[in-house]
């Protein structure tokens, strides 16, 4: 059968370094992952096992380009990620397996309307209009593990027009990349394409018209975007 209208464009995330880009399948996002982070929105994180929502494929902005201020939001916030791209399948996986299913890691935005995530929270409703938002999943260059090497110690931060308003070490995750892989692989077949949002430190907060927001992480590039005017 022919498509009755021609497919959508498979998104895709550059990878460092080469000519080759990372076709991207599903973003799963890791909620209350850093403890700061939860107390600053009034939770504690769940010590029993790590929970997720997520965003379309469709949600990835590119990293450096200006993107648009939330639709229907007055108070669009920046959240700073480790983003973890999956290249090989796992299912099941233990946390040795699951380590062979990354591929790499980016530094990510995980843009959230504050205020209808609120609205979600308050009646019990899901939270897609929320997060997922249409270019709020800034994701920039994947870079391959193996150039990497190990994540412990390494800084994340985040600016605002050249504040700095995030600032901690990925080992603040209470969940690990490998006990998040492994977790998530109990529910899901992950398959190469997949891109998990490893949840933000503290210090999140509102972004405004021609801001530009970089977030950082030591080892990988950065992650930028300018928020351009409402409309
Ligand atoms: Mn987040």
């Amino acid at each position: 059968m022919i498509p009755y209208f021609d497919p959508p464009p498979i998104v895709t995330v550059p990878i460092t370094g080469s000519q080759k880009s990372f076709p991207v399948r599903r973003i799963f996002c890791v909620g209350r992952n850093y403890v700061a982070h939860a107390a600053e929105m009034g939770g504690e994180v769940d010590r029993e096992a790590p929970w997720y929502f997520t965003k379309s494929a469709h949600a990835i902005g590119q990293s450096g380009l200006t993107l648009p201020y939330a639709l229907e939001s007055q108070n669009y916030h920046h959240e700073m990620e480790l983003v973890v791209a999956i290249g090989q399948g796992a299912f099941r996986a233990d946390a040795e397996q699951a380590m062979d299913a990354v591929f790499g890691y980016a530094c990510g935005l995980d843009m959230t309307r504050r205020d209808l995530q609120q609205v979600g929270k308050d009646n019990r409703r899901p939270w897609d209009l929320g997060k997922d938002i249409e270019n709020g999943a800034v994701v920039a260059a994947i870079t391959p593990k193996d150039v990497v090497g190990r994540l412990n110690g390494r800084r994340i931060g985040l600016s605002v027009s050249g504040d700095v308003r995030q600032e901690a070490t990925l080992d603040d995750m209470v969940w690990s990349v490998a006990e998040i892989i492994s977790h998530l692989s109990r529910y899901y077949h992950l398959s190469p394409g997949d891109l998990i949002m490893t949840g933000t430190p503290a210090g999140v907060g509102p972004v405004h018209p021609e801001d530009v927001v970089r977030g950082w992480i030591d080892g990988l590039p950065d992650v930028e975007m300018k928020v351009s005017p409402r409309c």
